[in-house]
């Protein structure tokens, strides 16, 4: 999620609004943002977005002194959040990505993993509003994948089945992934009503490892057997599941046992994920503890990501990039990083496969990975 910081005038509780540079807003079931630098109030918005670096004397919200390379980005039908310490956080952007959204549930944990890239903290207000009327605010969007995630969405239950049952009323046909550490879906009635609240949940469930201590000293949480229970009862209710697995140095050299011990107990699984750390909150804390470089793990998980596909399992390789990998991987590597967080570096440019790569996370703290542009000619086949 882009943020910006900028000053206030009026503002006491979070606003939720779609950009819109047109004059007057008729439609007073979405709330809008009238984006002007010279910032002149005109009828039917619920706030204004200027660069001005005082506003005009109004009793309305406003927003200004804003940063030139909001209004740069910024673009009509995003969707914003503007918070009363003059956070600006993009919710949406139309032009990044206009088929998928995701919605935050809440920032609270069951969970304490090693590397969480978004530490657990106390909710300072509901989030519900704003998921609400995002999911209202995009229905006429094209819209085909929804995320859901926090923290861990699941701690709230009711929340969470409301937002799963509106996501199907407007958005029928779109397919839904929520990521989630599984606890909470051990209970059976619990899974039972949220894969009965929308037909398209893909339940991505972190699955650090294949054994208790591992998962227990990653997770840094005793909540291992919930998690094996939470995805047999998905497998009985018929659900779609995807296993992520972090690569960290506390299990990539058991990465084919991982593979192993997936494929014996849950051949069920519908999509197995190796993932690549984003290096920023818990991550970056923690980073001489399980900083792992691919050049290391590459064999291990070559081993497993073959020994996966070779039974016909649904795997991919998340987060790393084309030349961090053996070659023989590159079939599996997807294109990961949600587009705002995308970032590469100078010699990305020379790289005939950056079109389809996932770069490196903006938001990781460290950069210092040893980025080879790959160089295919374009043009080989005339010279053959
Ligand atoms: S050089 Fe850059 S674009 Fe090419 S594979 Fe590596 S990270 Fe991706």
């Amino acid at each position: 999620m882009t943020t910006c910081k900028t000053k206030i005038h009026n503002i006491f509780k979070p606003i939720v609004a779609r950009i819109t540079s047109s004059k007057y807003n008729l439609n007073f079931i979405t709330d809008t943002a009238y984006i002007r630098e010279d910032g002149q109030f005109t009828f039917g918005h619920s706030i204004l977005l200027t660069s001005k670096t005082s506003p005009q004397k109004t009793s309305k919200p406003v927003a200004y002194d804003i940063d030139n390379d909001f209004f740069k980005n910024a673009s009509d039908g995003d969707i914003i959040q503007i918070t009363p310490d003059g956070i600006i956080s993009v919710l949406w952007e139309k032009r990044l990505n206009p088929h998928d959204f995701t919605l935050f549930i809440t920032h609270q944990c069951n969970a304490n993993c090693i590397m969480c890239p978004q530490p657990p903290k106390k909710d300072e207000y509901s989030l519900m509003d704003t998921n609400k009327k995002i999911l209202k605010y995009l229905s006429k969007e094209p819209i085909k994948m929804i995320g859901i995630t926090g923290g861990e969405p699941t701690l709230k239950k009711n929340d969470l089945l409301e937002l799963t049952s509106l996501a199907y009323k407007y958005y029928p046909s779109a397919d839904i992934n929520l990521l989630t550490n599984g606890k909470k879906l051990s209970d059976f009635n619990y899974a039972k009503e949220l894969a009965l609240s929308n037909p398209n949940i893909t339940f991505c469930v972190s699955f650090p490892s294949d054994n208790m201590d591992d998962s227990n000293e990653i997770m840094r949480t005793h909540i291992y057997v919930d998690v094996l229970k939470a995805i047999q009862n998905l497998a009985i209710l018929r659900q779609k599941i995807e296993l992520r697995i972090v690569i960290l140095k506390q299990n990539y050299k058991r990465l084919l046992e991982i593979a192993q011990f997936i494929y014996r107990n849950f051949p069920f699984i519908y999509h197995i994920a190796f993932m690549g750390m984003e290096v920023t909150g818990y991550a970056f804390d923690n980073i001489d503890d399980i900083n792992i470089e691919p050049s290391l793990y590459n064999d291990r998980l070559l081993s497993a990501v073959q020994f996966l596909h070779q039974r016909d399992m649904h795997v991919s390789v998340y987060n790393i990039p084309f030349c961090l990998v053996d070659k023989r991987m590159w079939k599996f590597v997807k294109n990961s990083i949600s587009k705002w967080k995308q970032s590469y570096n100078l010699e990305c440019n020379l790289c005939s496969k950056k079109s389809i790569c996932s770069g490196i996370f903006t938001t990781t703290k460290i950069n210092n990975f040893k980025l080879q542009p790959i160089l295919e000619s374009r043009f080989m086949f005339i010279i053959l």
